[in-house]
């Protein structure tokens, strides 16, 4: 998701079309005022111009029925609708109002996903599960109120949703929390109670290492138990951290377990007390950075390039093993070791790298060996 101001037509473009290149699939903006609904369709343009195809998804809040009611160009510039029903009215409103979002949805043949928070949950709803549950012989405990509340409002969104004839495939729920326990909890319970397609994201997951780890548990449970059909990772950026960073994570949740491949794998050793210089580690660092910047044009010059896997090791006690189960691997030469770097090419020794230039030797071998396996030549010829 975009953390521009949407009004930002230009900027709010420059960045979605950064986070697609970085692997995003579907990219959310904030639409919350009639000028970031007016700056939709102009975004849609720009990205067009710049000759990226990847779908914003709209954001809305409180005002999405007058939103996409007023500014149809919005609507119709859209690929999908994000509706929280905590947040689309009070009272005799709150099913007008999200009746007029729907309305807008089959008019303009989008889908639509029913993002429930449990910052912003439907309030009336959870005060009634409360009075219902005061009445139980034995009361549930609070947070399986919750739970209750949060899957309550999902589908009976989405029922009501049908009931007005919005196709049952046009409609992906969500039920985000910010606990690892809780996310896994409500979705598993979601997943056995309805057919709907899920979006999976633990909200507010936090900054760095602590947001990265808690998505990836989280995820990675539900992804490995078959629920979970789009994910999105909602990291706060460090300062000075790239917004794509969340998107770094996704793909990688993803690729680790099996389900989705973006971009080269670059396997590297954690290092030891037999390596005192920092060669290796800054080696991958290069080549895993080298690797995931090309991806956008490689994508397209190297078919199947993201399945390639690198190794990048740091001594011999397993770097020529490790190197050998590679596509292309290096061992550098751990302390006290001679100072020559055998590389590996397809499980065969194809060379030994001596001498200070190693990194960029070794760079140039991988880019050679992209090109051989990867590029027009190499499918011509096969
Ligand atoms: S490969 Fe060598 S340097 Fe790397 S962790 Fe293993 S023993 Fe240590």
């Amino acid at each position: 998701m975009t953390n521009t101001d949407t009004v930002d037509a230009i900027g709010t473009a420059i960045q979605v079309k950064e986070l697609a290149q970085a692997g995003s699939e579907f990219v959310r903006i904030t639409v919350n005022t009639p000028e970031a609904a007016a700056a939709v369709p102009y975004i849609r343009e720009q990205l067009d111009r710049m000759g990226e195809s990847v779908p914003l998804v709209g954001d809305f809040h409180y005002n999405g029925h007058r939103l996409l009611t007023d500014f149809p160009d919005c609507a119709q510039a859209l690929s999908k609708y994000r509706i929280n029903p905590g947040n689309v009215g009070k009272g005799n409103k709150r099913d007008l109002q999200f009746g007029q979002m729907i309305d807008a949805a089959m008019r303009w043949d989008k889908p639509v996903r029913i993002g429930v928070n449990w910052g912003s949950l439907d309030q009336e709803l959870l005060a009634g599960l409360m009075d219902v549950n005061s009445r139980r012989a034995t009361p549930w405990e609070g947070r399986q109120v919750m739970y209750e509340a949060l899957i309550t409002s999902a589908i009976e969104s989405a029922h009501r949703a049908q009931e007005m004839g919005l196709d049952g495939n046009q409609i992906i729920l969500s039920c985000k929390v910010s606990g690892v326990q809780d996310l896994i909890a409500v979705y598993r319970e979601l997943a056995r109670r309805c057919d709907y397609a899920l979006h999976l994201g633990l909200t507010e997951a936090g900054m760095g290492t602590k947001g990265t780890v808690a998505s990836a548990t989280a995820l990675g449970v539900l992804l490995q138990e078959g629920i979970g059909d789009t994910i999105r990772v909602s990291l706060t950026p460090q300062p000075g951290e790239a917004r794509v960073q969340e998107v770094v994570v996704a793909s990688e949740i993803l690729q680790s377990l099996g389900l989705r491949v973006f971009v080269p794998s670059v396997t590297a050793c954690p290092g030891c007390g037999r390596t005192t210089s920092s060669t290796f580690q800054e080696l991958a660092k290069q080549i895993d950075d080298f690797l995931r910047a090309q991806m956008p044009v490689w994508r397209v010059r190297y078919p199947g390039v993201e399945n390639l896997r690198v190794a990048v090791m740091g001594c011999i006690v397993n770097g020529p093993g490790e190197s050998k189960h590679a596509d292309i691997g290096i061992s550098l030469p751990g302390t006290g070791e001679a100072p020559a770097a055998p590389v590996f090419i397809d499980g065969e020794k194809a060379m030994t790298l001596r001498g200070d230039d190693i990194a960029n030797e070794f760079h140039q071998i991988v880019e050679r060996y992209i090109e051989q396996r990867f590029g027009r030549g190499a499918l011509a010829g096969s």
